[in-house]
């Protein structure tokens, strides 16, 4: 059994582990192999002891509520899975990572997941060097409906079929919802892919995904939300991020005909913005800033009708 200290004490444990050490010096020069293990075992605990007596009782009372704690702290920043191994003072905390992150809705990335979304221009961070054993926690809301959603997704990513269906399966459960890069990769099981395919769903195949860097800025960083099941007409799916960008800023995330607006989203009307070209891709019409203007769905497609 693990002893747990006294958050008070650590200036104690501090003592007790020079002491240790100190003791160990003997066993270094005339103990056995086993004598030398077990005399570190004490010293072990003492170290986990000290990690987690770095916080008070009251400020985090679990290992789990430490390491959110400590997330919490450095938010949109990477911490290294050996900080939250002190700071958690136990052996098991990765576990504890998955628990706050299926089970309570708290938006922790690992460096792996973070990097496929960065390689794909999902996901802006100011961090140079991101390494696998990382993780960020992206946002200070809690999402209640993470858990049904890490339920949906693992019936999902047991289906035979490839994982770009996969990927649009469970964007389709959620439409309307945003949802994380860390469920669409576990959607995918853990296929690094998964953010290439999430990209050419939008591009190739015309699937209204957005994300904060692609003309959502309302949405939470790092996430994703299918905002319709209408895939868009050919002829729209084309067009460079940078330029789709610069016209809805144009228009100021606007429908240039209604005024429609992400805010005024409902379920009941659930509308999105699209680009719509002036003169006709099919007419020659270029995919170029001033060749197109900001329509909602149901605008663009009037749009088209009146034609
Ligand atoms: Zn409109
Ligand atoms: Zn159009």
């Amino acid at each position: 059994m693990v002893r747990r200290s006294k958050q008070s004490d650590t200036e104690a444990l501090r003592k007790n582990l020079i002491e240790l050490f100190k003791d160990f010096e003997n066993k270094l020069l005339d103990g056995d192999l086993r004598g030398k293990v077990l005399a570190l075992i004490p010293a072990h605990h003492l170290i986990r002891d000290l990690g987690s007596s770095l916080v008070t009782k009251e400020e985090a009372a679990s290992a789990q509520d430490r390491i959110i704690l400590y997330l919490r702290t450095y938010p949109k920043q990477f911490v290294s899975g050996d900080e939250l191994m002190v700071i958690s003072g136990i052996g098991e905390w990765a576990r504890r990572v998955r628990e706050l992150r299926v089970e309570l809705g708290w938006n922790i990335v690992s460096g792996v997941t973070a990097k496929e979304m960065i390689e794909q221009g999902d996901l802006i961070l100011a961090q140079e060097k991101i390494r696998v054993n990382d993780y960020v926690l992206l946002d200070e809301k809690q999402d209640r409906e993470a858990a049904f959603r890490w339920k949906c997704a693992n019936t999902i990513r047991k289906k035979k079929s490839g994982v770009k269906e996969k990927l649009l399966d469970f964007l389709k459960l959620n439409v309307g919802h945003p949802v994380r890069g860390e469920e669409l990769r576990y959607v995918a099981n853990g296929k690094s892919e998964w953010a290439r395919r999430l990209r050419e769903l939008r591009t190739e195949e015309g699937w209204a995904v957005a994300t904060r860097t692609s003309g959502r800025p309302d949405l939470d960083i790092g996430t994703y939300v299918l905002e319709n099941l209408d895939q868009a007409p050919a002829h729209d799916r084309k067009i460079p991020d940078e330029v789709r960008g610069a016209v809805l800023m144009r228009d100021r995330h606007t429908c240039t005909v209604c005024g429609w607006h992400h805010a005024n989203w409902n379920s009941s009307d659930p509308r999105h913005l699209e680009l719509h070209h002036t003169v006709h891709h099919s007419k020659g019409g270029a995919n170029s800033e001033s060749n197109l203007v900001t329509l909602c769905t149901v605008c663009h497609r009037s749009a088209h009708s009146q034609k």
